[in-house]
C-alpha cells in the first residue's frame, strides 16, 4: 500500500484557515447542484448509552477525490476537554484508487463548517451586516465566532447560550479580538436587530422562535443534524426563504423542515433551494432586502473531502 499523508488537527490548523476554503467550497457546492458530486445516506449506529459510530462516504469528481469520514459522536465529551465529533476523514485517489491521506476529523469538520456557513452568509444575508447573533457557546459556536470576525470584521458579536455562564466564557476568550464580542442573557434581545444569526447548539428541540425574526435577516441553522432535532420552530420554517446544501439531505434529515410538514405549517412542496444553484445562478437567492433567508446546513462529505484535498495540495 502506498504510504498517505496523515493530518493531526495541529498540521490543519497550522496550514488552513477558514478563508481558505471559500473558493474549495463554492466548487464541491455547484458540483453537488450539478451532480457530478455523491454523497449517499450517512450511516449512523449506537456504540452503547453514551455514543454513535458515524459513517459519511462520497466523491468528487473535479478534483478526482472519493473517500470516508469515520466519527466517534460522544455528545458528552466536551464534558472531558474532547470534541463531540472524534474521528478521521479518509482521502482516495479516484483515478486508481491510491490513498492519499488521513485527517483528523474534529479541525476540518470545524473549519468546513464554519466557512460553509460564512459563505452561506455572503451569498443569502444582506451585505455587510453589522450584528451577529451565534446560538450555543460549544466548539462550532467558537469557530463560528472566528469565522464571522474572519469574513466580517466590522460586525459585533453577541453570544447567546442556554447557560449564560458558558456564553460569558466563550466571550471573554475574544477580549482581544478586532470587533466587540458580548454574552447576551436573553435570546429574543439578541435576536433583535440582528443581521445574522448562526444556530449552532446540540439542542433537540426548537428554541428560535420565528415570531422574534426580523425582516432582513439571515439565519444559518447549523446544529441539528438529525431528522428528529431541530433549533428553529414552524413559525420560523414558515416565514423563511429555506437555502440549504443539499436539497436531498434537507428531504431526509431536516427536522425543521419535516417536522413543519407534518405539522402542517408549510405545505408538502415548500421550496428549497440549493446553495450550488444560487452560485450558479444569483436570482436564485435572496430575492428583496426585506426576505428573511435560512441556511439548512447538512455538513457534507463533500466539504470534507475538499477540505482534505486543500490540505494535501498545501502540505502534501
Ligand atoms: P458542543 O457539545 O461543543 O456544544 C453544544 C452546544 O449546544 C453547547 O453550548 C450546549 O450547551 C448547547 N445546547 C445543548 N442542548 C441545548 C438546548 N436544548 N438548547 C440550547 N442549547 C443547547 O457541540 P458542537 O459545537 O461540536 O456541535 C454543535 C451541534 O452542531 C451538534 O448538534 C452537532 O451535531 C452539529 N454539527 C453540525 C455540523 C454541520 O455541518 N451542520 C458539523 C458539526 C457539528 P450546554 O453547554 O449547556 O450543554
Amino acid at each position: 500500500m502506498t504510504r498517505p499523508a496523515v493530518f493531526s488537527a495541529a498540521d490543519i490548523h497550522a496550514a488552513l484557515n477558514l478563508k481558505d476554503l471559500r473558493e474549495p467550497l463554492i466548487a464541491a457546492m455547484t458540483a453537488v447542484s450539478q451532480q457530478t458530486a455523491g454523497h449517499p445516506p450517512r450511516f449512523a449506529a449506537p456504540v452503547n448509552a453514551q455514543g454513535r459510530m458515524g459513517l459519511m462516504y462520497g466523491y468528487l469528481q473535479d478534483p478526482p477525490v472519493h473517500g470516508a469520514k469515520v466519527l466517534s459522536l460522544f455528545p458528552d465529551a466536551p464534558a472531558v476537554g474532547l470534541s463531540s465529533h472524534q474521528g478521521f476523514v479518509m482521502l482516495f485517489d479516484s483515478r486508481d484508487g491510491r490513498p492519499l491521506a488521513i485527517c483528523d476529523a474534529d479541525a476540518l469538520t470545524a473549519l468546513r463548517t464554519a466557512a460553509m456557513s460564512m459563505l452561506a452568509t455572503q451569498i443569502l444575508a444582506r451585505p455587510d451586516p453589522q450584528i451577529i447573533t451565534v446560538c450555543g457557546a460549544g466548539e462550532q459556536a467558537d469557530w463560528h465566532i472566528r469565522g464571522s470576525l474572519a469574513w466580517f470584521p466590522t460586525a459585533k458579536i453577541r453570544i447567546w447560550a442556554r447557560r449564560f455562564d458558558a456564553a460569558r466564557q466563550l466571550a471573554l476568550t475574544f477580549a482581544g479580538a478586532s470587533a466587540q464580542v458580548t454574552a447576551m442573557p436573553d435570546l429574543q434581545q439578541a435576536v433583535r436587530g440582528s443581521d445574522v444569526i448562526h444556530t449552532v447548539t446540540a439542542a433537540t428541540h426548537a428554541f428560535l422562535c420565528g415570531d422574534w425574526l426580523e425582516p432582513g435577516q439571515h439565519i444559518n441553522l447549523v446544529g441539528a443534524s438529525l431528522a428528529d432535532s431541530r433549533e428553529l420552530d414552524d413559525a420560523g420554517v414558515a416565514r423563511v426563504a429555506m437555502f440549504t446544501d443539499s436539497r436531498e439531505s434537507s428531504s431526509r434529515e431536516s427536522g425543521e423542515i419535516l417536522g413543519a410538514k407534518r405539522a402542517g405549517a408549510i405545505a408538502a412542496d415548500y421550496p428549497v433551494t440549493e446553495i450550488g444553484q444560487v452560485i450558479e445562478n444569483p436570482l436564485l437567492g435572496r430575492g428583496a432586502d426585506t426576505d428573511i433567508t435560512a441556511y439548512k446546513s447538512h455538513g457534507l462529505i463533500v466539504q470534507d473531502l475538499i477540505a482534505g484535498y486543500e490540505m494535501l495540495k498545501r502540505r502534501g
